[in-house]
């Protein structure tokens, strides 16, 4: 089309948002690594790895950054993130704009991942006025008690792909109002946002004046990079994002040396659609959460239980909406759903569509189209299973939703609950009985438990995570922050007597 005929290829196009973003040209021919666009699978740029050596001098430059971050105010550590706050909205066209060139998202899913940057750090630096412990009453006279939080150390983060710059502002913006240096892993698949990120860091810093080196680090590399953060006794906290295989890897390893984790792993959500929800309303909710950012949200939709008494109506306007949806370039006007990360995802989506239909399933949609070189695009496919079986309880990082019915809302919500994953989930009803069931002890065992909203979409003020093999982390708002500090219990005498806890007697 005209449209296509006139728009740069990714790469170049890549390449002016990298310079205008303040990533030097040397940085992009610096070694092997082979940075890639999903649009068309072509290479944007080579960047050098980070030795093993290099990642344990950066280890150790932030460990005496620590020495002095911690001693400085929380207020005017928090200073610094409204920094680094201000830089992102001046560079939020561009850096949204590299996020669809190396992520292969929408543009206002791209300036969305970027506003939420900025939302946690506006975040932090109230945060940074409020990191406060309790006053604890005494059962001893003339004693007090209370708790302190201190800064606990440098912060390893490994991220996904999927969320390439967000995930890194949600440990980053508390990390460092905590008083804690930052090491950052970003996915091998996304390491040119990570340059691009890292650079507005270092303009921030320098405004700010009193950073010490070495507080933000970036480590390129694969597995083996992430594995020294994970090894390294330096390193207190390790916040790792990325599939549940990794993180059974990454977990026992740091439970070994007593570091404390928080993994932020894969999810299996789901939404349960009662008869007497808003049927428009929930139709744009499951479309969006389903098929937006191509199924490659960790809190994608997966799964829907559709009741059986709106089944058979409900199911064609769905498919409508899958039938109209435009699969093509994120960069043209209309595409609501882009590529997939690589050819391998688009592999995976084949083979669990080819499972399902094994297993019984109909598949509509889900076929490959050729957009641009060797672009990974799929229809997203809606599959109607007759159970949960194997392959439903699997997460694939793609764009398939399989359709089931229920009977009763108690059915609806023990399908829900039985899968391994427990991330994010919703419930479209008018019914408070339903809603209030679904949200209760007895409900949803997820971490997001949504109504009338998809599973997806989070806002960074709630804790965002979820339990079993998503892995029981929490980032973002709420009290997250906690996990970043250790809490040191104080108790004062400024009496004259030593009376001791519980009674007991000592007298020598
Ligand atoms: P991935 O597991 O392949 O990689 C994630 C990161 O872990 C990468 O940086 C990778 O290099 C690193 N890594 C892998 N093995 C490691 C090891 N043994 N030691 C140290 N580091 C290691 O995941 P992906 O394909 O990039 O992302 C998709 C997955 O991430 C999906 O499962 C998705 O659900 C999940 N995810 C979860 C959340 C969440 O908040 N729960 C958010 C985004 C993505």
């Amino acid at each position: 089309t005209r449209d296509t005929a006139i728009r740069p290829t990714p790469a170049d196009e890549a390449r002016a948002v990298l310079k205008r973003l303040g990533v030097a040209d040397a940085a992009l021919t610096a070694g092997d690594r082979i940075a890639r666009s999903p649009l068309d699978g072509a290479e944007i740029a080579r960047l050098a790895d980070t030795s093993p050596d290099e990642a344990r001098a950066a280890i150790g430059r932030a460990t005496d950054a620590f020495a002095r971050w911690r001693l400085v105010p929380a207020p005017e550590r928090g200073r610094l993130v409204a920094l680094i706050g201000d830089e992102l909205r001046a560079a939020k066209e561009d850096l949204g704009r590299l996020v669809t060139l190396e992520a292969g998202k929408v543009p206002a899913e791209g300036l969305g991942e970027v506003q939420e940057m900025i939302d946690i750090c506006d975040f932090a630096v109230g945060l940074s006025r409020q990191l406060h412990g309790l006053t604890i009453a005494t059962e001893r006279t003339d004693h007090r008690m209370m708790e302190t939080w201190h800064p606990l150390g440098p912060v390893g983060v490994i991220t996904a792909f999927n969320f390439p710059v967000a995930v890194w502002s949600w440990n980053a913006a508390l990390a460092l109002v905590c008083g804690n240096p930052v090491i950052w892993k970003p996915s091998e698949k996304t390491l040119l946002t990570g340059l691009a990120v890292t650079a507005l860091f270092e303009r921030a810093a320098k405004r700010h004046g009193n950073v010490p080196d070495g507080l933000a680090a970036l480590l390129i590399g694969g597995r083996d990079i992430g594995e020294i953060l994970v090894d390294d006794p330096r390193v207190p906290l390790v916040s790792a994002t990325g599939s549940t295989a990794m993180g059974r890897m990454v977990g026992p390893r740091l439970a070994g040396r007593f570091a404390r984790s928080i993994l932020e792993l894969g999810g299996n959500n789901a939404a349960i659609l009662q008869p007497s929800a808003d049927l428009e309303l929930a139709l744009r909710g499951i479309a969006f959460s389903a098929m937006g950012t191509a199924g490659q949200r960790c809190t994608t939709l997966r799964r829907l239980f559709i009741h059986d008494s709106i089944h058979d109506s409900f199911l064609p306007r769905l498919k409508a909406a899958y039938a109209s949806v435009k699969v093509g370039d994120p960069r043209e006007a209309g595409v609501l759903v882009g590529p997939l990360i690589d050819s391998a995802a688009g592999d995976a989506m084949e083979r669990a569509l080819a499972a399902a239909r094994a297993a019984g399933g109909t598949v509509h949609g889900g076929n490959k189209v050729e957009v641009m070189g060797q672009g990974a695009y799929y229809r997203p496919a809606l599959v109607e299973m007759p159970r949960q079986t194997d392959i439903v309880r699997h997460e694939t990082f793609a764009p398939i939703l399989y359709v089931m019915r229920h009977h009763d809302l108690a059915e609806a919500i023990a399908a829900q609950n039985d899968v391994p994953q427990g991330l994010a989930s919703s419930i479209f009803t008018n019914d408070i009985r339903d809603a209030e069931r679904f949200l209760s002890a007895s409900g949803s065992d997820c971490g997001i438990a949504n109504v009338n909203i998809g599973p997806s979409g989070a806002e960074i003020g709630g804790a965002f995570g979820g339990e079993k093999e998503t892995g029981g982390g929490r980032e973002a708002g709420s009290d997250a922050w906690k996990a970043y500090m250790r809490r040191a219990t104080n108790t004062i005498n400024y009496g004259s007597t030593l009376p001791l806890a519980q009674g007991v007697t000592f007298d020598i």
